[in-house]
């Protein structure tokens, strides 16, 4: 089956009413059966719902979709994209250990990595995305972790995810994707080698700048991978919080399983069932969006490359952007989603565009229905000094655009207008 149909039926048999579409479990807790049913919920014999917190009938229904599209074998989802980061990340570490990260990442992740974690003692090494092979010399035996974005927001760079899955695997180490920009539809980094996918689940999934959500996906075959290994001991030795329980001796995708068991249970950025159902109904349509999203991106790149105006104008879909070969490789379809960056000579004129558009709202998000426009260098890296916001490629007249669903000629002649005032 193709993903489109997948996203409609996966998960889901009609309730007892026979509800078409996926009801609502609005709810904290779940009776048992009987005394013996609740102890051999707890005791794991029976993989039942216990507490919203660790499991919901809605959620379910939006992790096994999000699983099978991104070809995993189970999903944990999560109430935002920094919690299923912080708790993907959290499933292999502990203090003294070190994640290798990618130069092109979001902000939020970069914080979380360079001053969260770092307090609880996880040391983030950063690579250069565009040079897999740097990765290399910053592996060492406690090394747990590297992470990396398919398609970085905001730097709209493309992950040679092969290259990176190659030499993760090399060293036994986890490496984990950041698919949200990209989006199952367009890109599945499980088929190329990578261990676990993240997505914020706020962007292109909800669609409509509705919810907020996270997911975690897992590939087949990490109970084999963990075995043996010596750097996840923690998945094939007892856990004391979970009456010595061995996660790779049950029967189930142990990453998963132990994100929930132990990190939703402690840590509790589960997502409300209004939200999970809310993404249900967003996933429906996804595979539409993406399509319109990229073809609507690549029509206003194209315009956008030829006004006298505008330069280092990126979008890997145009043919001679420097991630189009890749672009090419991981993409399906040559669909490239919906981000866009250019250059204008000063912050003056930049910020003229923003306040001239008037189909484009001025918010700092992406992936919603409705176009978008930031000023990157005055809001979302404005705590970065001026000469380092430079050197990353944020300069006072980049200017990032969020391609809606909106008809594509009605976009370009709302930039015109802007960018000719
Ligand atoms: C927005 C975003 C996040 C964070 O997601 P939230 O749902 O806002 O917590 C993580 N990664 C990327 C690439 C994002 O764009």
């Amino acid at each position: 089956m193709e993903l489109e149909t997948k996203v409609l039926h996966n998960g889901y048999e009609k309730d007892i009413q026979g509800t078409m579409a996926v009801p609502i479990y609005q709810t904290t807790a779940y009776a048992f059966k009987s005394a013996e049913h609740a102890s051999d919920l707890f005791s794991l014999q029976d993989l039942g719902n216990i507490y919203t917190r660790l499991n919901n009938p809605t959620t379910a229904v939006l992790e096994a979709r999000l699983a099978e599209i991104e070809g995993g074998v189970a999903a944990l989802a999560t109430a935002s994209g920094q919690a299923a980061i912080f708790n993907a990340v959290a499933n292999l570490v502990e203090a003294g250990d070190n994640i290798i990260i990618s130069d092109k990442i979001y902000g939020g992740s970069v914080t979380l990595f360079k001053h969260t974690m770092k307090r609880f003692g996880i040391e983030a090494r950063v690579f250069t995305l565009d040079m897999p092979s740097s990765i290399e010399a910053l592996i060492d035996g406690k090394t747990k972790a590297i992470f990396y974005e398919s398609l970085s927001n905001p730097q709209i760079a493309v992950a040679d995810i092969k290259a990176i899955s190659d030499i993760a695997s090399k060293h036994k180490i986890i490496s984990i994707c950041d698919n949200t920009v990209a989006t199952p539809i367009l890109v599945n980094p499980i088929a190329h080698g990578c261990d676990i996918v993240v997505h914020s689940c706020s962007k292109y999934i909800s669609g409509q700048g509705l919810a907020l959500g996270g997911a975690i996906i897992e590939r087949d075959g990490l109970s084999a991978f963990f075995k043996g290994n010596p750097r996840y001991t923690h998945f094939t030795q007892a856990d004391e919080s979970y009456q010595g329980l061995i996660y790779t001796d049950l029967p189930v995708p142990p990453f998963t399983l132990r994100a929930r068991l132990a990190l939703l249970r402690d840590i509790g950025a589960t997502p409300s069932p209004f939200n999970s159902w809310s993404l249900i109904q967003s996933l429906e349509t996804l595979s539409l969006r993406m399509k319109k999203h990229s073809d609507n991106a690549l029509e206003v790149a194209r315009f956008l490359a030829a006004h006298p105006k505008v330069f280092n104008l990126n979008y890997p879909g145009l043919a001679d952007n420097v991630y189009n070969k890749l672009s090419r490789q991981y993409f399906k379809d040559d669909l490239s989603s919906g981000l866009i960056s250019f250059e204008v000579d000063t912050k003056e004129i930049a910020w003229k565009i923003l306040d001239s558009a008037k189909l484009f709202s001025i918010v700092v998000n992406i992936g919603d229905s409705k176009s978008i426009i930031t000023h990157p260098s005055s809001t979302t890296h404005q705590q970065i000094p001026l000469d380092e916001q430079i050197k990353i490629g944020i300069t006072p007249g980049l200017i990032r655009l969020s391609i809606g669903l909106e008809n594509a000629q009605d976009l370009i002649k709302d930039l015109k207008v802007a960018l000719e005032r």
